[in-house]
């Protein structure tokens, strides 16, 4: 099998499928599309190629079981875990039967984000994938929703997807949704074009993707963040429909979907690119001139330079820097927002007096950040 020209050279695939790419409106699985998902990545192995499939589908497929306790408001969290855990043994059953016909062998491997933080955790799950991909066995991934402590959104899988490709030095990470691609503007407007390709550094901003319609920009926000999580890393992207004929093929052959470009050449240090791959989106730290400045020329941010923070981060979370609204690094920090936001503007000294304990002196240490500008901290 020849893959389209931009993949040359290209071997290991993460392919992220939607809650609504495997499973229909009633909530049963779509065992067409799954067929052809299987189907896909079998003839993609026997042709050398090594695939990690992140499927979503266990709330929707588990949902219909729960109907008659599902309260009118409230508590749809904890439904929703448990929908999951009812609906992911049906999906991974499925998906083991379709690949059992073709004599093929899947397994299942459940995450949550807090093992693509802890660097142990991160290490053995690469380590587990490493030894099924060796042995042409497709890990399934999804995230451990049951046991997640955090609400679950649709979404979550492509963030996991991305913190997937980068965790196995994935060469492209193909999203399969129910869109045809990321479009110029809503789809169902007249005269919406299809996005080809997006070089690297392309900006996108000037496109809306905050609509949650169903044709088209479905949640597409998500796909560009976790597009945007990859393609620094040297991943190349794409984003497809569902509807194609070969779902998984005809994007890597032919020139369907829109394609991203990664960022040429560039090999950042595993620990970076982890950083990088498992920041926390909308949370972050503002921080002044001062402390811009300092982290530039490759010092640790002290909490004296914090203007502001935004969005619930916890102590060990890999967080943006933003200097005039601009994000500019992404590092991992000492301390949960809450405190950050009692020991902004004070001096290191003061933080145990302050909190009642220190983690650091530093809020991000230097070790621990990725500068995303020119003199990136390599
Ligand atoms: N993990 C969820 C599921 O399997 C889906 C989350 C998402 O849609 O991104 O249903």
């Amino acid at each position: 099998m020849k893959l389209r020209e931009e993949l040359e050279g290209c071997k290991r695939i993460v392919v992220k499928v939607g809650s609504n790419v495997v499973t229909k409106k009633n909530g049963r699985c779509d065992i067409r599309k799954m067929r052809i998902i299987v189907e896909d990545i079998c003839e993609l192995i026997d042709s050398g190629f090594e695939v990690v499939l992140v499927s979503s589908g266990a709330v929707s497929v588990g949902k219909a079981f729960l109907k008659k306790m599902m309260p009118k408001k409230g508590k749809k969290v904890d439904l929703q875990q448990s929908a999951s855990s009812i609906g992911q043994p049906k999906l991974i059953n499925r998906y083991s039967q379709l690949f059992e016909d073709h004599q093929s062998i899947c397994s299942q491997i459940l995450l949550t984000h807090d093992d693509f933080r802890n660097r142990k955790r991160f290490l053995l799950a690469k380590q587990t994938i490493e030894v099924l991909l060796e042995n042409k066995v497709t890990p399934i991934l999804n995230e451990n929703d049951s046991i997640s402590f955090s609400e679950i959104t649709v979404g979550d899988n492509d963030h996991l997807a991305a913190s997937a490709a980068q965790m196995v030095d994935a060469d492209v990470l193909l999203i399969v949704t129910s869109a045809e691609g990321l479009f110029d503007k809503d789809p169902l407007e007249k005269g919406a074009k299809l996005i080809k390709a997006v070089s690297f550094g392309d900006e996108l901003t000037n496109i809306d993707m905050t609509s949650k319609t169903d044709v088209g920009r479905g949640g597409m926000e998500s796909k560009i963040q976790a597009v945007n999580k990859v393609t620094p890393l040297g991943i190349k992207a794409i984003i497809s429909s569902k509807d194609n004929d070969r779902i998984v093929i005809d994007p890597l052959t032919k020139g369907m979907g829109t394609i991203f470009d990664p960022e040429e050449n560039f090999k950042p240090e595993q620990k970076k690119a982890w950083i990088i791959s498992t920041k926390k989106f909308n949370c972050g730290v503002e921080v002044d001139k001062g402390a811009y400045d300092a982290l530039m020329s490759g010092n640790s941010l002290f909490p004296r330079g914090i203007s502001s923070c935004f969005g619930d981060f916890y102590q060990g979370d890999c967080v943006d820097i933003l200097h005039e609204g601009k994000p500019f690094a992404i590092g991992i920090t000492e301390y949960d927002h809450l405190d950050i936001d009692r020991i902004k503007d004070k001096h290191s000294d003061e933080i145990e007096e302050v909190l009642g304990y220190k983690n650091s002196i530093a809020v991000i240490l230097t070790d621990n950040l990725v500068l995303l500008e020119d003199g990136r901290n390599e």
